[in-house]
């Protein structure tokens, strides 16, 4: 059914529901009139008697079985006993003249009431069925369309749009019927999350969208983004969605709920979705592609002066207690937008040539930081991201070995981390040059373990030293056991293996407690410490000493 039909649907329900005290008291007050209008024609010898039906075919069709049965008996037993054949000579109906006319009344309204009514009841049933969605009992984006399921102050709104992003690999894997009841749990997680009179309806399989009072934007978002990163246990399994959110403000728009008003939510979410971001909001420049243009002609600026350092976080060897471990982090002091984090640019970069001036940048500072803490008796390996398109470029391949190739004394200090799902998807065409670097002495690291699909049965065969667990893995391990046994399991076989085992995201002491039980090498995490400003590691690292020693 089209949105028109739909329309039409409702005006015919709400219509009649709003103004039915409108209606008894036409009724009312029509019935009398008609009395008068009938006495003052000579009473029922002439035909205006006749007129009745139409009042009540009205009062059946707008007040339903009852009034239309009691709109048919007043009118009845006004022109009944009341009501003479011939008001001048004064000559009375006969008993079965007005008590047949009585019936007649009666039995017409209560038939039209009775009708009316089916049809209000089949009415509201298609119309419920429309606006929810029929694979999830969901409310669905029909609802925007009905202005009375709407009880909010619908003038000032924050509109969001929430994109589930792994939604087809959760299909994948676990089936249709499953993800029906993700979506079922998403939709009572965000109605308890977000005000009382909020709207939410699931647009389609992967989307849903949301109009909430326009009171607290920022902690309404960060309410939603924190409690859709908890895990969602369906069945007693528990289940991690991906997701963008984009949102906008709609102010004094009496309108604001109409589908064509999300337009903007849903450019900022696919927008956060593009670009890695958890969520978004909404700007003229994203959605003509400014915003990332000039980001990119600031990057290269960026690259040439001195906006861009990197932060290291320390990781611990959690048998010695030891930080000699680094990894290194970009970080873009942007002169407009302040400080960016990864998150905010390294995708974009990623899709330009840029990435592998960033990879370039990020080694020589890596190269010097080892060198000026190894003279102050800090002998540290340290870490970095290295983006799978930095090693299917061939030209990139060969600065980056030159580079390493002249530095000589600290290669085996260096490593690079590896996505793993990235690694696994071009493995063929990587291996080649990861086997070089490592015959020059570089280490690798397989990079969020765990996040992808990760097979054991390949576990084996990865061209790495280190593998470092994904964070999303670690978040589970106080509250579940099963966690903490798989874990155990792939600890044990990357040792048989001669895997260095990183877990990351470590962020209380139980955790921590966890992960030196479980044998992993390393941790890292806020717990422990937060990546550090170039500048200051050093401090931080003789502080840490002290300590220790202390
Ligand atoms: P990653 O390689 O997984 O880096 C770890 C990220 O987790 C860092 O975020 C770090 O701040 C954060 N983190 C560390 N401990 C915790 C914790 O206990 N809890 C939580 N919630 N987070 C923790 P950051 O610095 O924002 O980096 C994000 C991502 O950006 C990195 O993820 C990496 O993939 C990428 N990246 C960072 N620097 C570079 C770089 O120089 N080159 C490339 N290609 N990518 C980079
Ligand atoms: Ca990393
Ligand atoms: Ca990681």
């Amino acid at each position: 059914m089209n949105s028109g039909k739909l329309n039409k649907l409702q005006t015919f329900l709400i219509a009649t529901d709003k103004h039915r005290t409108w209606f008894v008291l036409f009724t009312i007050f029509i019935l009398p009139s008609m009395y008068i209008l009938v006495y003052l024609t000579d009473g029922t010898k002439n035909v205006y008697a006749h007129l009745t039906y139409i009042i009540i075919v009205f009062a059946g069709a707008t007040l339903g079985f009852f009034g239309g049965l009691i709109t048919g008996l007043a009118a009845g037993i006004m022109l009944g006993p009341f009501m003479p054949l011939d008001v001048a000579n004064q000559i009375p109906q006969t008993f079965l003249n007005w008590s047949f006319r009585m019936l007649m009344f009666t039995f017409l309204g209560g038939l039209i009431g009775y009708i009316t009514d089916t049809l209000r009841k089949s009415a509201r049933i298609v119309l419920d069925l429309m606006c929810h969605n029929s694979e999830t009992g969901l409310p669905n984006v029909n609802l925007l369309n009905n202005p009375d399921a709407l009880s909010y102050d619908e003038r000032n709104q924050m509109l969001i749009t929430l994109l589930i992003n792994n939604f087809d690999k959760i299909i994948d894997l676990m089936g249709l019927e499953v993800y029906y009841s993700l979506l079922r749990r998403i939709y009572e997680i965000l109605r308890d999350g977000l005000p009382e009179t909020a709207l939410i309806v699931q647009c389609n399989n992967n989307k849903f969208w949301m109009a909430t009072p326009l009171e607290r934007p920022e902690e309404d978002i960060k309410k939603i983004t924190a409690i859709l990163k908890e895990g969602i246990t369906i069945e007693n399994v528990e289940y991690y969605i991906e997701f963008s959110l984009g949102y906008t403000f709609a102010l004094n728009q009496k309108q604001s709920y109409r589908p064509g008003a999300f337009e903007k939510s849903d450019h900022a979410a696919r927008y956060a979705q593009k670009n890695n971001l958890q969520y978004m909001l909404y700007r003229d420049d994203i959605k003509r592609g400014i915003f990332e243009a000039k980001l990119l002609a600031d990057f290269t600026r960026a690259l040439a002066g001195d906006e861009l350092f990197l932060a290291y976080q320390p990781k611990v060897h959690l048998k010695t207690d030891k930080y000699d471990y680094l990894e290194a982090l970009i970080r873009w002091n942007h002169p407009e937008r302040g400080l960016l984090m990864p998150n905010d640019f390294i995708p974009l970069i990623e899709e330009t040539q840029l990435i592998h001036e960033l990879t370039e940048w990020v080694l020589r500072r890596v190269i010097e930081k080892i060198r000026e803490l190894r003279k102050e008796n800090y002998d540290v390996t340290i870490s970095l991201n290295i983006s799978v398109k930095n090693i299917l470029d061939k030209n990139v391949v060969r600065r980056l070995a030159e580079i390493i190739d002249n530095n000589r004394d600290v290669v085996n200090n260096i490593e690079f981390e590896i996505m793993e799902t990235i690694l696994m998807e071009t493995i063929d065409d990587t291996l080649e040059t990861i086997e070089m670097y490592r015959n020059l002495g570089v280490a690798f690291a397989i990079d969020d373990f765990g996040k992808g699909y990760s097979s054991l049965s390949y576990l084996h065969r990865l061209p790495v030293e280190c593998v470092k667990i994904d964070r999303g893995f670690t978040r589970n391990l106080t509250h579940d056991e099963a966690s903490q046994k798989i874990l155990q399991m792939v600890i044990g076989l990357c040792h048989a293996l001669n895997y260095r085992v990183v877990i990351e995201g470590v962020e209380d002491e139980t955790t921590a407690a966890i992960a030196k039980n479980l044998e992993s090498d390393y941790a890292q995490g806020f717990y422990f410490a937060r990546p550090i400003e170039c500048g200051k590691i050093l401090d931080w690292l003789k502080n840490k000493n002290r300590e220790t020693s202390a």
